[in-house]
């Protein structure tokens, strides 16, 4: 009895580590399925991942070169935008003013030109007048420039100035021209044609415009032979503004805009005549150019010798 019961009692617990063994065994054939399922999976799961790991990096290069393009383009785009558009142009509320400042020749004055000594200005004084202007942060303005801001009533900078020459005297080139290209600015000089064509000594050549035009100077029309356009015939005043024209649109490759009255002289017919030809016309009416002068009248500030740098700032700030 006792050894039965002892047996009984041997024979239980021996039940149980078997049916715990044959759990561990399922258990061991469960795990060693799931194992290499998992494995299987895994390595499945892999090759997907690698594979989608190679097309994610085919695509990230795809992508990358993608942003490198557009990023080449923005850059393109914007050097694009730097060259044609320097600066940006700010619609203004009050009418635009525009000084546009009337100089002739520059040069150290000769004892002989004492009958023409006003219109003669030192370089150094010239150059003053320059360098002033740029330390006051005046933008220099073309003449399209100046259309724009008159008929557009905008400007491409606060303090805006055009800078006009009459007579295409050859200083331009030799004197004024090296000065304003050492501060970066430019300038407009009105041509007499028929001078340029005859080839006529102290005045301009085609060749010098061409070279200058290259680095931002401007060349308009002074008329063909500088006659007092208020004594002559309506189709006289004509041929004298369209002729100087069609000369200057040719030799320079350009659509001349502006032209500036010989002596500042003209009437009701210069007025409609000028208008076949061109959009702006200057005369030598003093103050500050305004659409309301009328396109084809505009005021200029008269420089004289003796204008300083002080009365030049003084004068077209006001
Ligand atoms: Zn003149």
């Amino acid at each position: 009895m006792e050894k039965r019961r002892q047996d009984k009692k041997h024979r239980h617990p021996l039940v149980i580590v078997n049916i715990m063994l044959l759990f561990a065994c399922i258990l061991a054939v469960i795990f060693l399925v799931v194992t290499a399922k998992q494995k299987h999976f895994d390595l499945s799961i892999k090759g997907i991942q690698s594979a989608l790991q190679q097309t994610s990096s085919e695509q990230a290069k795809t992508k990358k070169s993608t942003t490198s393009t557009s990023k080449e383009s923005q850059q393109t785009s914007s050097a694009s935008h730097a060259s044609k558009t320097k600066t940006t142009w700010t619609k203004q509320t009050d009418p635009v003013k525009v000084p546009i400042l009337m100089y002739h020749a520059i040069h150290v004055m000769d004892a002989s030109e004492s009958a023409s000594a006003n219109l003669i200005v030192d370089p150094t004084t010239f150059e003053s007048h320059i360098k002033r202007l740029v330390d006051e942060g005046y933008y220099f303005l073309s003449p399209e420039e100046a259309y724009r801001a008159l008929t557009k009533n905008e400007l491409p900078a606060k303090k805006v100035v055009w800078l006009t020459f009459d007579d295409g005297n050859e200083d331009f080139y030799t004197i004024a021209y090296p000065i304003m290209k050492k501060y970066g600015v430019k300038a407009t000089n009105n041509v007499i044609t028929g001078f340029v064509q005859e080839g006529r000594n102290s005045n301009l050549t085609i060749d010098q415009m061409l070279e200058m035009k290259a680095n931002g100077m401007s060349f308009q029309s002074h008329t063909v032979n500088h006659p007092d356009l208020s004594t002559k015939s309506a189709d006289s005043q004509a041929s004298e503004m369209s002729e100087a024209k069609s000369f200057l649109d040719e030799k320079l490759s350009q659509d001349t805009i502006a032209i500036a009255y010989p002596s500042g002289r003209y009437n009701s017919d210069t007025l409609t005549q000028a208008a076949s030809s061109y959009k702006l016309a200057v005369t030598t009416n003093e103050g500050i150019g305004e659409a309301s002068d009328g396109l084809l009248s505009l005021d200029r500030i008269r420089i004289l010798p003796t204008t300083t740098a002080d009365d030049l700032i003084s004068t077209i700030s006001n």
